[in-house]
């Protein structure tokens, strides 16, 4: 095989990209992974700056036991490389109607108590016995019948079950921040397998270094099973010859390849890298259709103190959750942008994410994902979160010593390219709405002989990371039987 040469090229290190190139080497293949970035794990790679080390934005994965980041590294044989820290100390506000923030109170166990979160939703204990139903038929339903729902909405569900105003606005705003898509489009089979995981085994796991620590470990995999990894190199096309995949044009030149995985999104994939002239006019009108998840904007506040001792949380209040009105009214200017908020605090979970004495929080909140948002616009929108974190924080401001403010354009340059208006700055990838999930989810195969998607628009299901990596090993496993076949 000439130098040059690949049995697979995959285009991303992004945890869906590198987790796949990492099996796929292990199993043998000759495996080239690219990235544009100077470092691994796309939306969720490591940042370092001036004794600060961390993910550039909220990034917390789930569930805790049993996650797939342990199971992945473990599977790569790069354990060594990546420390997950489960901090347990959540810290989750309720703005209750008068405008006071009440924290969950911590519990002694890591999954979540419905009786913990009746009690400070305030919920009587006269009206828990529904609430206390929903839990119990949402956490033991089986899998054969969440998928049944697989095409409803998750909005429709929920509001079905009739639940108190407190506790529907905390599980929505959980699913907003999960899914980052409105409500009544979030599809109830996605929704409620990743609510099951969260509920029974936990949310918040961290990485030790930042989350992109867990994603430069895959690339490790690739280099210790003999494959190559070339980062900092952009991906200009991807080269098609006799109507099959025959490799990549790089600013470093052509490599080859009969497979090509593309991580870089499926719209930027097919519209862009590949071109519409090599796919049938339904395929791209499909592509050019889908609908991206929403972003998180926020800021990066680095303290001269700790304000917290909560590792991460969500921010809610009764009238929190969005819907796609209150979304497009807000957009507009017509309505209120205060959301749901999260936040993060680095130094909370790894002792050396700041120095010493100091520390580290960073908010989130909603915003369309277009990566050409005016300056005015993209203000406005994480004005309202800024005022809710002042409000929930009454020490950060004063302790604030610098902040980065972080936006659609950064998270798409970062990531992926804007292939079709206003898309690319997207938090997830794909929207797991209605008509995105499941059985109508883009087929990780394209029409095209040798290419695959991989990473949050095909393949996996779960929360942002979580379901690149199932992607990752689930075109892993179709790859290499692809390969055997050929
Ligand atoms: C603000 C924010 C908050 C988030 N919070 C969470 C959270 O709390 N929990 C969670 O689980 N998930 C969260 N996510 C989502 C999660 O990070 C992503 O869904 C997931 O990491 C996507 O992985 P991926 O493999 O699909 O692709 P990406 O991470 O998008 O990686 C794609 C890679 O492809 C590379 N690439 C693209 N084009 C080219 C090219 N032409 N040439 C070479 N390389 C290219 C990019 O540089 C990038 O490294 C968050 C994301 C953001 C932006």
């Amino acid at each position: 095989m000439a130098d040059n040469a690949y049995d697979v090229i995959i285009i991303g290190a992004g945890f869906g990209g590198s987790s796949c190139a990492g099996l796929l080497a292990k199993r043998g293949l000759k495996v080239l992974l690219t990235d544009k970035n100077a470092n691994a794990g796309g939306k969720a790679m490591s940042l370092k700056k001036n004794g600060y080390t961390y993910t550039p934005w909220v990034v917390i994965g789930s569930p805790v036991q049993d996650n797939i980041y342990q199971h992945m590294l473990d599977e790569l044989e790069v354990a060594d490389l990546a420390t997950l820290s489960i901090p347990g100390t959540q810290g989750s506000f309720y703005k209750s109607p008068d405008g006071t923030y009440s924290r969950m109170p911590e519990a002694d166990t890591d999954h979540l108590d419905p009786e913990v979160i009746f009690k400070w939703l305030e919920i009587p204990e006269e009206n828990q016995e529904r609430p206390l139903e929903f839990f119990t038929n949402m956490a033991l339903m089986e899998p054969e019948d969440v998928a049944k729902l697989d095409g409803q909405s998750f909005g429709e569900w929920i509001t079905a079950a009739e639940l108190p105003r407190s506790l529907y606005a905390f599980i929505v705003s959980l699913c907003d921040g999960l899914f980052m898509v409105p409500v009544e489009k979030l599809d109830a089979a996605e929704a409620i397998t990743s609510l099951q995981g969260i509920f029974i085994r936990g949310g918040g796991v961290f990485s030790e270094g930042g989350f992109g620590k867990v994603a430069e470990a895959f690339c490790e995999a690739v280099r210790r099973y003999g494959s190559d990894v070339m980062m900092g190199t952009r991906v200009r096309r991807v080269i098609v010859e006799d109507g099959k995949v025959a490799g990549i044009e790089t600013d470093k030149g052509e490599f080859r390849a009969p497979i090509v995985i593309s991580n870089a999104g499926i719209q930027p994939t097919v519209l862009k890298l590949v071109g519409e002239e090599h796919f049938d006019k339904d395929f791209t009108k499909r592509v050019q259709e889908l609908v991206p998840s929403y972003s998180l904007i926020g800021y990066r506040y680095f303290l001269s103190k700790p304000v917290t001792n909560a590792s991460f949380g969500v921010v809610f209040s009764d009238d929190g959750p969005w819907s796609q009105k209150r979304l497009d009214e807000a957009a507009e200017g017509k309505g209120s942008r205060e959301g749901v908020l999260y936040f993060e605090v680095p130094s909370n979970y790894d002792p050396n994410a700041a120095p010493e004495g100091k520390a580290m929080l960073m908010t989130g909140c909603f915003c369309p994902p277009d990566p050409n948002l005016s300056k005015e616009q993209l203000l406005a929108w994480a004005s309202a979160g800024e005022e809710v974190a002042f409000g929930v924080f009454p020490e950060l401001e004063a302790a604030i010593e610098s902040k980065d403010f972080y936006t659609t354009r950064n998270v798409s340059s970062a990531t992926r390219d804007s292939a079709v208006a206003g898309a690319g700055g997207e938090t997830i990838g794909l929207a797991q709405i209605v008509g995105q999930c499941g059985s109508t989810k883009p087929s990780i195969k394209a029409p095209l002989e040798g290419l695959f998607f991989v990473g949050t628009d095909a393949g996996g299901v779960g929360v942002g990371t979580q379901q690149a990596i199932d992607s990752g090993m689930n075109v892993a496993d179709a790859v290499e039987q692809y390969h055997r076949q050929r």
